[in-house]
C-alpha cells in the first residue's frame, strides 16, 4: 500500500496492490470463482479502509447478508498481516444471476468495520447498508455518510488465467478539509483540483491498474505528476493468520468440557480447523484432560 497526497495535501489516497498475498490466502480454500473473486475485493476494500485509519492491533471488514455468499471476513493488521475467509452457499452461488454483483452474491446486507487495538481500549466501529452496485460503491457510501469526506475510489481484482496469480489493485482519493484561511486554495480553486483528481482516477484502465510491470510509484507519477504528488513510505502487506495451539487452547477452555467432549471425532480427538487458513489443531483425549486439569500449565 502507497500513501499519497496531492495538491499540498488537499487529496489524499492510497493505492493498494496484492498479488501472492492473495494466492496465499485464497489457494488454502477451495472457493467457487464468484466467492473468491467477492472475497479477493473485500480484502482489497478492507486494506484500502483500514490506511485511512491510524490504529494500532487488528482492523475487522466483514460483509453480510441475506444472499448466496451470507459472510465475508477479513482482518488487517497495523503490521500488515492480512487474513480473510468467505462463507457461502454452494448451490445458490452456482444459480445466482441477474442483478449487480453485490445483490446477486451478497443480497441485503451491511459492511462492518471494527477496530481492535487490545483490552482496555475502545473499539472504533462503523457500518453502512449495502448500497450500491459494487464493493467498491458500498465503501465509498461508508465515506460519503459516516466520514463526511467526499471518496473516489476504482478497484479491479483479476482472477489467475493460465497458471499467472490473482492480483487486485485499488486507488482511493479523499478529500480533506482545508483550513478556513488555506493560503493555497480558494474554495473555487480547491473544488477544481478535486474534480480533476477524481477524473484522472477515473481515467485509469484496469489493465494500467493492475500491470505488475508497472511499479506503483510510476503509476500514481502517470496519473498525478502535475498534481503536486507526494508518497510516503509504501507499507508492505502479506498473507499471516494469528491462529496457533495456544489460542486454540483458550478457545477450548471457555467451553464447558462436555461440550468439548462431544466434539471428539472417531479416533477420539477433537480437531479445530482455522476458518481463515485452513490450519488444523488437533487434541488427543490426553491432550483434552491436560487442558481441563491444570489450567495454569496446559501445554
Ligand atoms: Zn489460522
Amino acid at each position: 500500500m502507497l500513501p499519497f497526497r496531492l495538491d499540498a495535501g488537499l487529496v489524499r489516497g492510497r493505492l493498494v496492490r496484492l498479488g501472492p498475498a492473495l494466492d496465499a490466502i485464497l489457494d488454502g480454500h477451495d472457493y467457487p470463482a464468484p466467492v473468491a473473486e467477492r472475497l479477493a475485493e473485500t480484502i482489497t476494500v478492507a486494506v484500502a479502509l483500514a490506511g485511512a485509519l491510524k490504529y494500532d492491533g487488528v482492523f475487522t471488514l466483514q460483509i453480510q447478508g441475506d444472499g448466496p455468499i451470507p459472510l465475508v471476513v477479513a482482518d488487517v493488521t497495523s503490521a500488515g498481516n492480512l487474513r480473510a475467509y468467505a462463507r457461502f452457499d454452494a448451490q445458490k452461488v452456482a444459480s445466482a444471476a441477474g442483478g449487480t454483483i453485490v445483490a446477486r452474491y451478497f443480497g441485503k446486507g451491511f459492511l462492518a468495520f471494527t477496530v481492535d487495538q487490545g483490552p482496555d481500549t475502545d473499539r472504533y466501529q462503523g457500518i453502512v447498508e449495502l448500497e450500491g452496485a459494487t464493493l467498491a460503491e458500498c465503501a465509498r457510501a461508508y465515506f460519503d455518510r459516516s466520514e463526511q469526506l467526499a471518496t473516489e475510489m476504482v478497484l479491479a481484482v483479476r482472477a489467475p488465467e493460465g497458471g499467472s496469480g490473482w492480483s487486485a489493485a485499488m486507488v482511493t482519493i479523499q478529500r480533506m478539509p482545508l483550513g478556513p484561511r488555506s493560503p493555497i486554495f480558494t474554495a473555487d480553486e480547491a473544488d477544481e483540483a478535486w474534480n480533476r483528481s477524481i477524473l484522472l482516477l477515473r481515467s485509469l484502465r484496469t489493465d494500467e491498474l493492475l500491470d505488475p510491470a508497472i511499479a506503483p510509484a510510476r503509476l500514481l507519477h502517470r496519473l498525478y505528476h502535475a498534481d503536486g504528488l507526494a508518497t510516503d513510505a509504501a507499507r508492505p502487506l502479506a498473507a499471516r493468520c494469528r491462529c496457533s495451539a495456544e489460542r486454540v487452547r483458550g478457545t477450548l477452555r471457555a467451553f464447558p468440557r462436555g461440550e468439548i467432549e462431544e466434539l471428539k471425532d472417531e479416533y477420539g480427538e477433537v480437531v479445530v480447523t482455522c476458518e481463515f487458513c485452513k490450519t488444523s489443531y488437533h487434541y488427543s483425549a490426553t491432550d483434552i484432560d491436560a487442558l481441563y486439569s491444570d489450567e495454569t500449565d496446559a501445554t
